[in-house]
């Protein structure tokens, strides 16, 4: 019986190696038996000890589809983990990485599905977005687009440098941050967590059409998509992806 070739594990090389934030890194993997992906889907990452002993772990395509034969992820350490701490502080270019993929097939948007676009995260949980975000920038999709964007603090925005640029270039495109510990000075924007207020200023504009995809940890997650079908969104339309464990 032959394997999917999304499901066949393959030996990524790390070509490029990205410090993001001071907990946040990107791996730019060469695969040999690169495919498109589509938007929100993730690779699983397999770390294997001289022992033998395995941890495989999910990580979401950071790079748009359009950047054929790589694939970027962006891992956040968390500190007393067993895989995250390896491949942000252990790796370096050159390794080699088992990674299999893509996988998933319900939070996945793509220009075709069309918008508006809300796009709704909490820490690394901006991961898939980003990719959503930079396929709609290489296809030049006029779809209207709004990222809110939940840190504990600035030094925590990752790809803050991009997501400026992509703001500068196309009025299509918002991108609301809120601060949940320390904002910083002279910051005149929201400070809070997500909260239905907050959903109804970023979100309303957007209209009942808008196609959401909310993606952090559990409690943000559940948080906000409650929020939005209280907001007479049609449940079908907001797709929601949980990275941490269940309670955080
Ligand atoms: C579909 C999917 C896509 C994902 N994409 C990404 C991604 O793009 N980037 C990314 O950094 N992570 C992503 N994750 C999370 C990732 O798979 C790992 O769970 C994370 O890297 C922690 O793994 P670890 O081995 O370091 O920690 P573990 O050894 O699994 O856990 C160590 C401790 O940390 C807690 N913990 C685990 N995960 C988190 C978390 N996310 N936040 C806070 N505490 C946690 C655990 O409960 C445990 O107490 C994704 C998860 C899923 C399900």
């Amino acid at each position: 019986m032959s394997v999917q070739p999304a499901l066949e594990w393959q030996s990524a090389q790390v070509i490029g190696i990205k410090v993001e934030t001071s907990r946040t890194k990107s791996l730019t993997l060469a695969l040999p038996k690169w495919m498109p992906h589509r938007p929100g889907q993730h690779y699983d990452v397999r770390l294997t000890a001289p022992d033998g002993y395995r941890a495989e772990r999910s990580y979401s395509a950071a790079s748009e589809p359009e950047r054929i034969g790589e694939l970027e992820l962006t891992v956040e350490r968390i500190d007393d983990g067993e895989v995250s701490p390896y491949l942000d502080d252990v790796v370096v270019p050159g390794d080699r990485l088992e990674v299999r993929g893509p996988i998933g097939g319900y939070f996945v948007w793509d220009v075709s599905l069309g918008g508006p676009l809300l796009l709704v995260c909490g820490g690394s949980g901006v991961v898939p977005l980003m990719a959503m975000l930079r396929h709609r920038a290489a296809q030049h999709a006029p779809i209207p687009a709004r990222l809110l964007y939940s840190c504990r603090s600035e030094d925590e925005v990752i790809y803050r440098t991009e997501l400026d640029r992509l703001i500068e270039s196309d009025g299509l495109l918002e991108v609301v941050l809120t601060f949940t510990r320390v904002a910083p000075p002279g910051w005149t924007g929201y400070r809070r967590r997500i909260d239905q207020a907050m959903l109804d200023e970023v979100a309303g504009p957007l209209g009942n059409d808008v196609r959401s995809y909310v993606c952090g940890p559990t409690l943000l997650v559940e948080a906000v998509s409650d929020a939005l079908v209280g907001m007479g969104l049609p449940p079908e339309r907001i797709r929601t992806e949980r990275f941490g464990p269940t309670g955080s």
